[in-house]
């Protein structure tokens, strides 16, 4: 995967943070990252392996977790990845939860509620697909649902997203400072994809469950989602949980730089397996000694 996926790649996808981007200008969606089919899924088994071994540590080590946030406009491929990521990874260190439009016990909660409830626990990584970010992003682009939600109406006001936005931002902080790396990746589909992908939905047999009216009627709103995820990604991509921008026009390339960059934030964190104490060395031997004697 190095040998591919290097130099400038973290770098080039992560929005830097406060940075005024357009997706339309500075992101392709079409981005195949040097690669082709056969070898990025070569690198992507040698990425996972990698991941796993990672994974194992965090696990043993038990006092971190690293929290994945995918959010992306539908068709963009999150299901896949997340499935074609996290293949080879140890099921009991991983949790996935997807989150839809609230119910009215969530509604009755703060909008961060649900998903405090499905943060990983230490030793794990967990995903979220789809997240609070909904509350920023479809929430946003439809003020129908803003009127909606159970707020005392003088906090709907103007200035609600400039407040999510920093209540994110806090509330990814704390997470980080009591040991949660967070990493949030925007899967970046063009629209023209996104129609061949709709279209296959309803011409394959058994791709016809995945496809639903209402979202190719969310299309009709695809420039204000994207004016609505600009305006996201500048204000919540912090030195604490950056945001990349991945191009998911080609499934290879997302799956793959999706896996390089999670591996090599595990690889950052410095994880190892606990260190045994003295003590502890001086128990395994004896026990080594007791059942050689048995
Ligand atoms: P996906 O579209 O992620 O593959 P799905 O099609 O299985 O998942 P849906 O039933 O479409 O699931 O649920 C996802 C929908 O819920 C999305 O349209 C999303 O915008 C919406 N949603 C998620 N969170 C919220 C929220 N906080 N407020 C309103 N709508 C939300
Ligand atoms: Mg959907």
């Amino acid at each position: 995967m190095k040998q591919l996926l290097k130099g400038d790649i973290l770098k080039r996808l992560m929005v830097p943070p406060g940075k005024k981007i357009s997706l339309k200008r500075d992101y392709d969606p079409g981005e195949k990252l040097g690669l082709d089919r056969e070898n990025a899924t070569r690198q992507l088994e040698a990425g996972v392996k990698q991941l796993a071994e990672l994974q194992d540590k965090l696990y043993a080590q038990d006092t971190r977790s690293v929290l994945v946030i995918f959010q992306a406009m539908d068709a963009a491929g999150k299901d896949g990845t997340i499935k074609h990521v996290m293949s080879g990874l140890n099921p009991q260190g991983c949790q996935v939860f997807s989150f839809k439009a609230p119910s009215s016990e969530e509604l009755d909660h703060d909008y961060l509620w649900r998903c405090s409830k499905a943060l990983p626990e230490r030793g794990r990584i967990g995903i979220f697909n789809r997240s609070y970010y909904e509350e920023v992003l479809v929430v946003r682009v439809h003020p129908e649902i803003l009127a909606r939600q159970r707020l005392p109406e003088h906090l709907k006001g103007k200035d609600i997203w400039k407040r999510r936005y920093q209540e994110i931002n806090n509330f990814e902080r704390y997470l980080t400072d009591n040991g949660t790396t967070i990493l949030k990746f925007f899967l970046n589909i063009s629209k023209a994809e996104q129609k061949r992908r709709f279209l296959a939905r309803i011409a394959e047999p058994e791709k016809n469950w995945k496809f639903s009216a209402a979202d190719a009627l969310e299309r009709a709103h695809w420039d204000a989602y994207m004016k609505a995820y600009e305006d996201c990604l500048r204000h919540t991509s912090t030195k604490w949980a950056p945001w990349y921008v991945i191009p998911a026009d080609f499934k290879p390339a997302t799956r793959l730089a999706v896996a390089f960059v999670i591996t090599e934030t595990l690889r950052e964190m410095g994880l190892h397996y606990p260190i045994v104490s003295d003590a502890a060395y001086a128990e395994l031997a004896r026990v080594k000694a007791l059942l050689e004697r048995e």
